[in-house]
C-alpha cells in the first residue's frame, strides 16, 4: 500500500497526446483489503485493516480506514485505537498471491508479454508492440481496468507515460480507481508539480539535505547541474538519476521477468584442475555474473550455493544462508570460497592458494531465496546512507557503498563489455 506523496492538482486532464507514451504502470488499489472485501461483500463501505494481533503491523488498509490516519507498517494496536470499529482481518498472503497470478495470466498477459512485475499488485507494461493490434495506449488501460473490475471485483489505477518514472507517478496521482495520461512533452511540468519526496531516492534526510542547499521544490532541483547534484548526494549514479527525474526523464526500460526461484552461473574448465587459484577465480567470476543478474532484475538473495563437479563426474554441493540478503558479488564471494574449502575438507584458516585434494572439472555459484530489492527492508536507501554519520548503520552503509560500486561497474560493463572492469577482491 502506497503512502507516496502526491499533488491532488496533478490529477487533471493533461490532454490526449499519446505520442511515445507506451509505458503503463498498473497498481491495484488497496489490494489486500480490496480482495477481502470482494470475498466478504458485507464489509463493503466499512474501514478494513489487514494485519491483526498484538504485535502485528498493518499490511494494508482500504481508503475508508486511511481516512482515520491508518497507514501500512503502523502497529495494528495503534490502528485499533484510531478506528476501533474497523474490520480487522489476518493477512492471507497465499490467497492474495493466487488472485494476483490469475490477474497477470488471465488479463495482463493478453495484452503483451512485455510485463515487468514489481510486486504482487503492481507492474509496468511496455505496449509499443501491442499497439499494432490495439487502437491506443489509453484504450489498453481502460480495457485492463474494466477486466480487473469485472472479473475480480476490485479496482486498479493506471498511469500512462513515456517512461517508468512518470507512469508510476501518474498512477500514484490517479489513485484510487483512476487513470492518468501524461503526454511526453508535459513530463517535466508534471514532475515539477510534485513534492520533493515524491521522487524516488528522496527520503526525509535527503530532503533535509536539499533544504539546507535552499532547494525546496522539484523545479529548484532541476536548476542544479549534474555535477552540483553529485556534490550533494555523493553518488554519481544517484545524481544522474535525480538529474533526469526532475526533468521527467528515466532511462530504465521495462524488463519482463517472471519471478525466479534461483539464479546461477557455472563453467567447465578446459581441462580438470587442482589449482585453487583457478577454481577461486572461476567462483569469483560466477559471483560477479550472479550478482549482476540480481541487480539487473532488482532482486536480493538470501541463500548461496556452490557446486563442484570432479574428474570422476561426481558432484558435490553446499548451501549457506546469509545474515542479510544481498546483490553484491563482494558479499557472495567469501562464502563461496568458504564452501569450496568445506566441500574439499580443506583447512579454511590458511590464506595462500594451495593444490586441491581433488581435480575439479566444473564449478558454479547459485543464489536462491530471492526477494525484490525494493520490498526488502534491509536494503538501505540513499537516505540511510546520508544518515550514516549520525547513526549506527555504519557497517551496513559500508556494504551499501560496495553495492553502489558494483552497480557503477554494471554501467561500465554495459557500455564496454563484460570484461571491461572488475572490483579488486
Ligand atoms: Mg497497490
Amino acid at each position: 500500500m502506497s503512502n507516496a506523496p502526491r499533488n491532488a492538482a496533478a490529477n487533471r486532464d493533461w490532454g490526449h497526446d499519446e505520442t511515445g507514451c507506451t509505458v503503463l504502470h498498473i497498481d491495484m488499489d488497496a489490494f489486500y483489503a480490496s480482495l477481502e472485501i470482494a470475498r466478504h461483500p458485507e464489509l463493503s463501505g466499512r474501514p478494513v485493516v489487514i494485519g491483526m494481533g498484538n504485535r502485528a503491523v498493518v499490511s494494508a488498509a482500504n481508503y475508508e480506514a486511511r481516512k482515520f490516519g491508518i497507514y501500512s507498517s503502523m502497529p495494528s494496536a495503534k490502528a485499533r485505537q484510531l478506528c476501533p470499529h474497523a474490520a480487522f482481518l489476518p493477512v492471507d498472503i497465499a490467497y492474495y498471491r493466487t488472485v494476483s497470478h490469475q490477474i497477470f495470466t488471465d488479463i495482463f498477459s493478453k495484452v503483451t508479454d512485455q510485463i515487468e512485475q514489481v510486486s504482487v499488485d503492481e507492474c509496468y507494461m511496455d505496449v509499443s508492440g501491442a499497439l499494432l493490434r490495439w487502437h491506443s495506449t489509453t484504450q489498453i488501460g481502460a480495457w485492463l481496468r474494466a477486466q480487473v473490475a469485472n472479473h475480480f471485483h476490485i479496482t486498479c489505477s493506471v498511469g500512462i507515460a513515456a517512461n517508468k518514472l512518470v507512469a508510476k507517478m501518474a498512477s500514484t496521482n490517479a489513485k484510487p480507481n483512476g487513470m492518468l495520461l501524461i503526454p511526453r512533452a508535459l513530463s517535466a511540468e508534471f514532475l515539477q508539480m510534485m513534492p520533493l519526496r515524491a521522487i524516488p531516492g528522496i527520503g526525509p534526510s535527503m530532503e533535509r539535505k536539499l533544504l539546507g542547499w535552499g532547494v525546496t521544490s522539484v523545479t529548484q532541483l532541476a536548476q542544479l547541474s549534474e555535477l552540483e547534484l553529485a556534490g550533494i548526494v555523493k553518488s554519481p549514479t544517484h545524481a544522474h538519476r535525480l538529474y533526469l527525474a526532475c526533468r521527467g526523464m528515466d532511462e530504465r526500460k521495462v524488463t519482463p521477468y517472471t519471478p525466479e526461484k534461483s539464479i546461477g552461473c557455472e563453467r567447465t574448465f578446459d581441462e580438470d584442475t587442482r589449482d585453487e587459484s583457478r577454481v577461486a577465480g572461476l567462483l569469483r567470476h560466477c559471483c560477479d555474473k550472479v550478482a549482476h543478474s540480481l541487480r539487473d532484475r532488482g532482486l536480493l538473495a538470501r541463500t548461496v550455493s556452490v557446486k563442484l563437479r570432479f574428474d570422476d563426474l561426481s558432484y558435490a554441493t553446499r548451501t549457506r544462508q546469509l545474515d542479510a540478503p544481498t546483490d553484491a558479488a563482494s558479499k557472495l564471494f567469501p562464502f563461496a570460497v568458504e564452501m569450496l574449502h568445506a566441500l574439499l575438507g580443506m583447512d579454511p584458516s590458511r590464506a595462500a592458494y594451495r593444490e586441491l585434494p581433488r581435480a575439479v572439472r566444473l564449478a558454479g555459484v547459485s543464489v536462491s531465496s530471492l526477494t525484490e530489492a525494493s520490498r526488502t527492508a534491509v536494503q538501505l536507501s540513499l537516505d540511510d546512507m546520508l544518515d550514516e554519520q549520525q547513526d549506527e548503520h555504519h557497517s551496513e552503509a559500508q556494504s551499501q557503498r560496495l553495492r553502489e560500486a558494483e552497480r557503477a561497474l554494471d554501467a561500465v560493463r554495459n557500455k564496454f563489455g563484460s570484461g571491461a572492469a572488475h572490483l579488486g577482491a
